[in-house]
């Protein structure tokens, strides 16, 4: 049984224990080359449903599963695969990018006030200070950012003593393939209870 949400990505509930991934991209459906890690943290256990997207890290996965914590492992494609997926280090350092150069900028809008007060050369700060902002910007959008698979896939709750996760996929063609690998009944966004369907085998 298929709800189709016409608006926006549909929200799906899996059986855990079952749950199985296309052999396509979920962004842009070609070819299988790379595997992507995606740590969901169970609800019950954390206050919040969190994920963290990861490359193949045996110690993370690890630590992350000692917090009932779930890996999935979803394939994709190349361009859309591990190296483009934000990591928990590349948040850190897009936030620690920030605070560096937080001071900076502060430091070149005073030597600009003073330029402009005292008529000396503008020039020098004015260029800093682009160049900092430039930065700042693009480290903000690479730790910031949702990559396009995180877009693609989204995990919005996992019980492994329910025996269930509820993910939301965008790419209309790699849902209806999703759905062939796992029977089960798509949630409209709107209702919270439903019926998990059984009939696995054929
Ligand atoms: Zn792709």
């Amino acid at each position: 049984m298929i709800v189709n949400n016409p608006k926006g990505p549909s929200r799906v509930r899996v059986k855990l224990s079952r749950i199985q991934f296309p052999e396509a991209c979920p962004v842009c459906l070609s070819e299988v080359e790379d595997l992507v890690f995606v740590t969901v943290v169970d609800k019950e256990a954390d206050a919040y449903a969190s994920s963290s997207w990861t490359k193949q890290d045996e110690v993370n996965i690890q630590l992350q599963t000692a917090k009932s914590a779930t890996t999935f492992a979803i394939p994709t494609c190349m361009r859309h695969g591990s190296k483009s997926v934000r990591s928990l280090r590349m948040k850190l350092i897009a936030a620690l990018g920030f605070f560096l150069l937080f001071y900076p900028i502060l430091f070149y809008l005073f030597r600009i006030n003073v330029a402009l007060t005292y008529s000396r050369p503008l020039a020098e700060p004015l260029i800093a200070l682009a160049v900092l902002v430039v930065i700042l910007v693009l480290i903000l959008m690479y730790g910031l950012y949702p990559r396009a698979l995180e877009r693609a896939i989204r995990f919005h709750d996992v019980s492994r003593v329910k025996d269930y996760v509820i993910l939301s996929v965008s790419n209309r063609e790699y849902l209806n393939r999703f759905l062939k690998l796992n029977e089960m009944v798509v949630q409209e966004n709107s209702t919270d209870s439903s019926v998990e369907s059984d009939q696995i085998e054929d």
